[in-house]
């Protein structure tokens, strides 16, 4: 392990001179990292107070709640899960006419988690749109 120890090393140098592990940048006092990687590596803790998490628009996406508290969407699938809400909470006010694609994208989530919400919600996998067969009935 002697290359890790030369890297520790490296970046406790680096912390002492204020300087970021992970590239030129200054840091904060006490810092391994400057900001920017910090949030790059998506390690930015930040404690959210009970209240704020209850004050969340729990219908907005994901990526977009974390965004508004600084902190990852990990973070914001664990807090609501300790909070008792349903998972699937933002997907009881969607317009099931658009498109498996359409609704991945607007709710920054897979197509496949699409597809398993709306057979939850509308019990088909498909969109509700009526198909006129000619020749049928
Ligand atoms: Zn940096």
């Amino acid at each position: 392990m002697k290359n890790h120890s030369h890297q520790y090393r490296s970046q406790m140098r680096k912390a002492a001179a204020g300087i970021c592990v992970r590239c030129p940048n200054p840091t904060a006092v006490g810092k391994l990292e400057c900001d920017a990687c910090a949030s790059k590596r998506g390690v930015k803790k930040r404690r959210i107070p009970l209240a704020r998490w209850l004050a969340v628009h729990w219908s907005l996406p994901i990526k977009e709640i974390a965004g508004l508290l600084g902190v990852t969407t990990t973070t914001v699938t664990n807090a609501r899960k300790s909070l008792g809400l349903p998972k699937a909470y933002r997907w009881t006010n969607v317009d099931w006419s658009k498109t498996d694609e359409e609704l991945a994208k607007k709710n920054a989530v897979s197509e496949y988690y699409v597809s398993r919400m709306r057979k939850k919600h509308c019990g088909t996998h498909w969109p509700e749109v009526e198909i006129t067969v000619e020749g049928e009935e």
